[in-house]
């Protein structure tokens, strides 16, 4: 090993959209820190944040059906809806900002309007999707969500769906044109590519493999050059491990007793994608229909329509499985090496616990192409197999926690794990994703850097106006933000400017 030592402000560890954005954050904040990435493969966002590794969707809750829960008393719990759009609300801000301040320069590079829906049949789905419409379309967050149940109308809003569709029971749907589909893969590299124009330190083939704090009180890491096979050391006061499922390992390196007690089980995920013109020009939507009974969350089926270098494609999916891997280049040794003495109970308890999931992933894994086809064809009656191949996506690594709930809970969202002194973060978890990636980025600074935010707050507000305020809580400022936000971003605003028939003709 080479004993010499590089020392520098910020590390950033992996090159995803996390850090990317915490990059882009901190530049803007604080230009005069030395920033360093370090990432194992040899270019920026090519793990889960990748374009053929997740489905794009900039999550706003405008059409995935499980951030809507129907409460006993029958009434919807809208409140992680909101949470969720509010949200992207802000990575939409940021972004706008980015392409105002001439960091990104054509918006369409990485973001496309595409309306989004949920689409459901069966009579008690059909009585859950009209309550949710009207608890969510009242909601100046949700404003221009239309619903319909006519089929005639549906022909219209999916075609391809509804192309040899037998309809012998209820069929519904919401339609919102204020969705976006989202190259995060794109933003990525974007976003690096700026940073690296400014003064960032981008080593790619450098892959972090141990984390320690050292006697000056600074981080240091050791790096391998996997070109050369070199070994460094580096330190730095701050550091933020965006190593997306390789992030709970170098937590766990840390040592830092608040990454204890805490395992990761790995989803992954495989798309049928479909690149016939004559079958992709049918359909112009992000279509999410209804989870299977044990399914994770994220494994909701959807129907996506995805414009990655300029042309458009059709995603189906996620299929989920099992692989020990926790990156997508992972090792499957992954999960086993990451059962410590302190997670043991936890990740026992979590098997036992789990069960249905267990047996979902094993059925997941067990379906031919026939059987996958079969699950398309609830969504294209007339899907031929010859038209969709299958790809496979990124992988999720899930937290494995003790929760109020119990041991061994599995989590699905996201969750920062910080030191108390705020000198190092890691990201854990992967779900709502990406689209999250601003705000979350903006809770790890204000965990890691309180002693800052007060002063940062005015530069934190031009970049990101609805910054420190509850969107919901003003609907003029909302409306205003959203519409400067939308024309920045050549986006559909959602604020009634829908052209497709209103609500109370589209209810009847
Ligand atoms: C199937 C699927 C569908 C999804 N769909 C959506 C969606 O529709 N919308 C959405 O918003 N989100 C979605 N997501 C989630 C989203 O993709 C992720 O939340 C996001 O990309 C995570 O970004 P990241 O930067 O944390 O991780 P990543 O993009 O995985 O980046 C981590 C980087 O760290 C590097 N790294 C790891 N360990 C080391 C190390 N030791 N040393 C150096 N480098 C290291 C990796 O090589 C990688 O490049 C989906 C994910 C999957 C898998």
């Amino acid at each position: 090993m080479d004993n010499r030592q590089t020392k520098t402000d910020v590390i950033l560890i992996g090159a995803g959209i996390m850090s990317a954005t915490l990059g882009s954050l901190l530049k803007q904040l604080v230009p005069e820190w030395d920033i360093t990435v370090f990432e194992r493969r040899s270019a920026a966002g090519e793990e889960s944040s990748n374009e053929w590794n997740n489905a794009g969707t900039g999550h706003s809750s405008l059409c995935e059906l499980n951030y809507t829960v129907e409460q006993p008393d029958g009434s919807i719990n809208i409140s992680k809806a909101i949470q969720v759009n509010e949200e992207f609300q802000f990575s939409k801000q940021f972004w706008a900002y980015l392409v105002n301040s001439g960091v990104i320069s054509n918006p369409k590079d990485f973001i496309m309007p595409v309306p989004h829906m949920s689409f459901v049949q069966g009579e008690s789905n059909v009585a859950f999707l009209k309550k949710r419409f009207e608890a969510l379309s009242v909601n100046p967050l949700f404003e221009g969500m239309e619903y319909s149940d006519n089929p005639d109308l549906l022909k219209q809003w999916v075609p391809l769906m509804m192309k040899d569709r037998i309809v012998d029971q209820p069929i519904a749907a919401t339609r919102i044109e204020s969705g976006t589909d989202v190259n995060f893969g794109a933003l990525t590299r974007l976003l690096f590519d700026h940073l690296q124009k400014n003064n960032v330190g981008m080593h790619f083939n450098h892959q972090v493999d141990d984390i320690k704090r050292n006697s000056e009180g600074l981080w240091e890491l050791k790096v391998r050059d996997l070109a050369s096979g070199a070994v460094r050391r580096h330190a730095a006061k701050f550091v933020f491990i965006g190593g997306g499922g390789g992030s709970l390992h170098l937590l766990q390196k840390s040592g830092i007793p608040e990454g204890k007690g805490i395992g990761g089980f790995p989803v992954s995920g495989l798309f049928m994608v479909c690149h016939n013109p004559e079958v992709v020009a049918q359909h112009h939507a992000k279509v999410y229909g209804k989870a299977a009974v044990g399914a994770p969350p994220m494994s909701v089926p959807h129907l996506d329509t995805r414009v990655i270098n300029n042309k458009e494609s059709l995603f189906f999916g996620p299929f989920a499985g099992f692989s020990p891997k926790f990156l997508k280049y992972g090792s499957i040794f992954d999960l086993i090496t990451s059962v410590k003495p302190h997670n043991l109970v936890t990740m026992l308890a979590a098997g036992a616990k789990n069960f249905q999931l267990t047996k979902y992933l094993i059925g997941q894994l067990m379906l031919s192409k026939e059987q996958r086809l079969e699950a398309l064809r609830e969504f294209v009656p007339n899907a031929k197999g010859e038209d969709w191949e299958l790809v496979v996506a990124g992988q999720r690594v899930q937290i494995i926690k003790d929760t109020a709930s119990g041991r061994g809970t599995l989590q699905f969202g996201t969750e920062v794990i910080s030191a108390a002194d705020g000198s190092i973060a890691a990201l854990l978890g992967a779900s709502p994703g990406a689209s999250t990636a601003v705000s979350v980025m903006l809770e790890v600074i204000s965990k890691c850097f309180p002693q800052h935010i007060k002063a940062w707050e005015p530069k934190l507000r031009e970049m990101i106006p609805a910054y420190g305020t509850s969107l919901l809580q003003e609907p003029a400022l909302l409306r205003e933000i959203q519409a400067e936000t939308s024309r920045t971003l050549g986006l559909t605003n959602g604020n009634g400017a829908s052209g497709h028939g209103d609500k109370t003709s589209a209810l009847a």
